[in-house]
């Protein structure tokens, strides 16, 4: 590449924009990367990756890094309704790994610093972009909050889902009406949770429902408070232990009654889900949660942004290399037409499970039934679930990394 061929802005260094940024310095191509924070420890990053995921970052070359970075694999799925156990099954399901949790600051540095040792990558912490330059109907590049502007022959906005690129580029977001937003706690860990890593649904007898798993990092149980969009429930850290203890079995609601005052405030977790109808305009590329905010049922985001940064690489790779805009602008059309169904599909998937929850949560007669029937009937209604689950960690289309 010569060093008049213009370059790639990426911006926000989650999964999509850290991995995709990766991919193409390590091929040759100058890019920048701007994030508008410090670093990568926000209080809240999902960690769950399934083995669509897993199989992406180990077609990336980081396999072998992972290993090294704090994980956790899950040994099972538990659903417990009023206290007793409707059906458990075991990680992993179908083919592949078990679905794991992975230190999502530590992935995201372990991605900056490998992309760091190509000459070409220039990585810009601390600044946010606040707007588009455009030259006619084309986006040629970023002005940063600090007042200075990167040209570019390609701005990706992987800037996350209330992404400020999507809005400048005046490209519209169809949000679907998400069911929940989340309350998230960490919270003391329990022995049990150290053999056993079961990712564990608890249902209770007032409809209220929450998960709770261990993460990554050790020592540390994370849990999830569904909320009703709108909701707000101010308890204190003891109050909330007993309300996570009235819906457990009781080994774990002694625990949690024990641990109470050391539960984290909760941290409010807004849920948006949607599609961009167009991921692209002439120099511009929405990727990840900027171009299909995705829910957190069944931790199938970051594994999503992550195959999309594979399918941007194989069609953005040769024109970036060229030169080419009119090259470019072809291969963004492709980026989002191989993309596109396996998104919609997931998120079809993902509204299906919300779906059952929400009837479950809202229907006191139908958990009693369950309740009644869960000696029988748990070990069937248990391997549907099974066979629900399988497309969701697969992936629903044939991802690889193929330049
Ligand atoms: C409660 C909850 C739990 C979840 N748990 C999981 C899970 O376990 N597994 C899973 O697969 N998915 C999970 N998800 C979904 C997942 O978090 C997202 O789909 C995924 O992070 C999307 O990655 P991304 O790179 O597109 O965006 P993000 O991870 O949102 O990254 C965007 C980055 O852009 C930066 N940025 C934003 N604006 C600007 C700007 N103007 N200039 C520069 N930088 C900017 C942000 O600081 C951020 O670092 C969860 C989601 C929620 C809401």
């Amino acid at each position: 590449m010569t060093p008049a061929t213009p370059a790639v802005v990426i911006v926000g260094a989650g999964p999509a924009g850290a991995s995709l940024a990766m991919l193409l310095a390590e091929r040759g191509v100058p890019v920048t990367l701007v994030e508008a924070a410090r670093d990568a420890q926000r209080r809240f990053r999902g960690e769950g990756l399934m083995p669509s995921g897993l199989a992406a970052l180990e077609a990336m070359g980081c396999g072998p890094l992972l290993t090294r970075l704090p994980h956790r694999s899950l040994s099972g799925w538990s659903f417990q309704l009023h206290g007793r156990q409707l059906f458990r099954v075991e990680e992993p399901l179908g083919n592949g790994p078990p679905c794991t949790l992975v230190s999502q600051p530590a992935l995201l540095d372990a991605l900056v610093e490998r992309a760091s040792q190509a000459s070409n990558f220039h990585w810009k912490p601390g600044l946010a972009v606040v707007d588009l330059m455009h030259a006619r109907e084309r986006i040629t590049g970023v002005v940063l909050s600090d007042g200075s502007r990167l040209e570019a022959s390609l701005v990706v906005g992987a800037d996350g889902r209330s992404s400020l690129v999507r809005q400048r580029a005046g490209l519209e977001l169809q949000s679907q009406s998400s069911p929940i937003d989340l309350l998230w706690f960490r919270l003391p860990s329990h022995p049990r949770f150290e053999a056993d890593n079961v990712f564990t649904m608890l249902l209770g007898e007032d409809g209220s429902a929450c998960s709770v798993f261990h993460g990554a990092l050790p020592g540390e149980l994370q849990l999830g408070w569904v909320l009703s969009p709108g909701e707000r429930i101010e308890r204190s850290p003891q109050d909330w232990g007993e309300a996570f203890a009235a819906m457990a079995p009781s080994w774990l609601a002694d625990h949690l009654r024990r641990v109470g005052p050391a539960i984290s405030a909760p941290l409010k977790l807004s849920v948006q889900v949607g599609c961009c109808p167009r991921w692209q305009r002439p120099g511009l590329l929405l990727l990840g949660d900027a171009a299909h905010p995705m829910s957190p049922i069944r931790a199938q985001g970051i594994n999503m942004a992550l195959r999309d940064a594979l399918v941007a690489t194989n069609h953005l790779l040769a024109p970036l290399i060229r030169g080419d805009l009119a090259g470019i602008d072809t291969s963004l059309e492709r980026i989002q037409a191989e993309r596109f169904p396996e998104i919609l599909r997931a998120q079809e998937l993902q509204q299906q499970e919300a779906r059952q929850a929400q009837l479950l949560r809202r229907s006191p007669l139908l958990r009693s039934i369950l309740v009644q029937l869960a000696p029988w009937l748990g070990e069937r209604i248990g391997s549907s679930w099974r066979q629900r689950q399988i497309p969701l960690r697969q992936g629903l289309a044939p991802v690889r990394l193929t330049v």
